[in-house]
């Protein structure tokens, strides 16, 4: 994988259907543009891969219910999860 394809999601090389991208005659505004991608997800993208290519909705999806999973986990119990052998 030499080429950034800017329409395919950096993480998940699936389709990111970025708007910009698009053939539609009519653009709007991408969906990405109303969304915040915060700093830990834009982190997993390869550098190479950096303001070229967007981030699926679907990763950003992924990530926030990831995230959302982690902080309802009491603090006590999140400790005895990290302590579990792999
Ligand atoms: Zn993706």
């Amino acid at each position: 994988m030499s080429e950034i394809d800017p329409a395919l999601c950096p993480i998940c090389g699936k389709p990111n259907r970025c708007e910009r991208l698009s053939t539609e005659p009519r653009k709007g505004p991408c969906w990405c543009a109303t969304q915040k991608f915060p700093r830990e997800l834009l982190e997993l993208i390869p550098e190479k891969a950096r303001g070229r290519a967007c981030v699926c909705r679907k990763c950003l999806e992924d990530w926030h219910g990831r995230r959302r999973q982690v902080e309802l986990i009491p603090l006590s119990l999140r400790n005895l999860a990290s302590s579990r052998p792999e």
